[in-house]
C-alpha cells in the first residue's frame, strides 16, 4: 500500500514539528522491583565484592549458557579484561570491524596491541568474514565480531577462519544482549563475549559490563585483573586469617558493586520481554519503510534473533536532494532524537596519526557512514512514539525526495 505523499512544511523550515519534546534514541526501563532490589542490597553488609556479584555472574552465565561470567565496571573494561586474558601485547594484531564504537579497538591499544580494521558487509554492516581473511598476518592473534545493532555476526564463518589460523574469536556483544544465532544465545558464540550495561543498552546496571567464556583460566585471570592483579580474594584471606597477597601482574580497579549487580539480576529477568518489545518496534518500522525505496533498514538474516539495541536505516542519497546531515538535522527539528552509529573508527585522528589509517581502508563502511541514521528504539516507547518516528521520517524524506 502506497502512503499518500503530501508535502508539509518541515519544522527545520519553520513548520510545526511532529513532536514538541524530543524523543531520545534510547533509554533504560527502571521499575519498582529494580529500586527494591538495589535498596535491599544497600541495606546489606556488602556494597562491593560481596555475594550479589557472584549471584549476578552465575545468573548471567546460566542465561547465555557459558561456564563463566566475570562482572566488571563497564563494557570497555570487559573488552580490556578480555584482551588481557588472551595475552594481547606489543607486536600482536587484533582484527576488528571499523563500524563499531571506538572502545572495541581502543581495548587492543590499552594492552599495547594493534587493532587492524576490517570492512563490513554492505547490507548488514557486520564484519565481513572475507575481509577478515584478507587482514590476517603472522602477527594476528584474535578477531572481534561486533554484533552491530544487535544482530549476531556470521560466527560459523568467523569460527572457521579463527580455527584455521589459530586465532581467538571474541564477540563484542554490547548491542546484542538477549539475541540468538542459530538458536544459540549471544554470549556463547565466541571464545570470549563482552557486554555493556550502560543505560542505553538492552539492560542496565547504571554503568557495568560482563565477559562470558567457557575458559576457567581466562576467567580467573580476568577476576584478578579487575582487582589490581591481586591473586587471592579477601574472602580467601579472611578464611586463612592472613593479610598476605601477591600481585604477579598489575591490574585495575574494574569491580562492579553489589548494588549494581542487584539491579543487573532484577533487569535480567525482564530482558526477554524487552527484547520482544524492541523487535515489535523494529517490525513496525520495517513495515512502514518497506514501500519507501529511499529508506533501507540494515538487513536482517533469517538465522538470527536481533536484539535491536539500535534501529539503523541507510538512505539512498541518489534519490534525495540533500545529504545525511540535512536529513539528520530535519529529523532532530521534528523532535526525533536521531543519532549516527558509527563514525568508522579508522577515521579518528588517534588512529590516523598512530596507525596511518586513511580514507579508502574500508570503502563499504565509509560509504555506509555517509548514509546511516539511527532511529529511536527502546522498550518504554509508546505506540504514539513509534508513529511519531514513522511520520517524521515520511515527512522529511518526502520533502527531500528528488
Ligand atoms: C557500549 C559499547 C561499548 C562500551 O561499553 P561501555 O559500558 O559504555 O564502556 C563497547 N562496544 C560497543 C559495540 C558498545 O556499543
Amino acid at each position: 500500500m502506497e502512503h499518500v505523499v503530501q508535502i508539509e512544511e518541515l519544522a527545520i523550515d519553520g513548520g510545526s514539528p511532529v513532536r514538541e519534546e524530543t524523543l531520545a534514541y534510547g533509554g533504560q526501563t527502571i521499575e519498582e522491583e529494580d529500586v527494591e532490589a538495589v535498596a535491599e542490597t544497600l541495606r546489606s553488609d556488602w556494597l562491593t565484592t560481596g555475594p550479589t556479584v557472584e549471584a549476578f555472574e552465575k545468573k548471567f552465565a546460566d542465561f547465555v549458557g557459558t561456564d563463566e561470567a566475570v562482572a566488571v565496571s563497564n563494557g570497555t573494561a570487559a573488552l580490556h579484561a578480555a584482551m588481557h586474558a588472551i595475552g594481547i601485547g606489543p607486536s600482536d594484531e587484533v582484527i576488528v570491524p571499523t563500524m563499531t564504537f571506538a572502545a572495541t579497538a581502543n581495548s587492543v591499544v590499552f594492552e599495547g596491541g594493534t587493532p587492524v580494521f576490517a570492512d563490513v558487509d554492505p547490507e548488514t554492516l557486520l564484519i565481513d568474514p572475507e575481509r577478515v581473511e584478507e587482514r590476517i598476518t603472522e602477527d594476528t592473534k584474535a578477531v572481534v565480531g561486533v554484533d552491530y545493532v544487535g544482530q549476531p555476526c556470521r560466527y560459523d564463518a568467523l569460527r572457521e577462519i579463527a580455527d584455521a589460523h589459530d586465532l581467538v574469536l571474541l564477540d563484542d556483544a554490547c548491542h546484542a544482549t538477549g539475541g540468538t544465532y542459530r538458536g544459540d544465545p549471544v554470549g556463547s558464540l565466541a571464545d570470549l563475549n563482552t557486554f555493556s550495561f550502560h543505560p542505553v543498552k538492552n539492560m542496565t546496571t547504571g554503568e557495568g559490563g560482563m565477559v562470558t567464556t567457557d575458559n576457567a583460566n581466562w576467567a580467573e585471570r580476568m577476576r584478578r585483573f579487575r582487582n589490581h592483579g591481586i591473586t587471592s580474594t579477601h574472602h580467601e584471606r579472611a578464611e586463612k586469617g592472613s593479610w598476605y597477597y601477591d600481585i604477579s601482574e598489575v591490574g585495575y580497579n574494574y569491580r562492579l558493586t553489589d548494588f549494581q549487580c542487584a539491579l543487573g539480576i532484577s533487569q535480567l529477568q525482564r530482558l526477554p520481554e524487552w527484547v520482544e518489545r524492541r523487535r515489535e518496534i523494529a517490525h513496525a518500522y520495517d513495515e512502514a519503510f518497506a514501500p519507501m525505496d529511499t529508506v533501507e533498514p540494515v538487513a536482517q538474516r533469517e538465522d538470527s534473533i536481533c536484539a535491536y539495541h539500535l534501529y539503523v536505516i541507510q538512505l539512498d542519497l541518489n534519490q534525495l536532494r540533500v545529504d545525511r546531515e540535512q536529513v539528520f538535522n530535519a529529523l532532530q527539528a521534528e523532535g526525533i532524537g536521531v543519532n549516527v552509529h558509527y563514525i568508522p573508527v579508522h577515521y579518528h585522528p588517534h588512529y590516523r596519526e598512530n596507525l596511518g589509517t586513511e580514507e579508502g581502508l574500508c570503502p563499504t563502511a565509509e560509504a555506509a557512514y555517509e548514509r546511516i541514521i539511527t532511529l529511536p528504539v527502546f522498550p518504554r516507547m509508546t505506540e504514539g512514539n513509534v508513529s511519531d518516528v514513522i511520520e517524521a521520517v515520511r515527512k522529511v524524506i518526502s520533502a527531500y525526495q528528488r
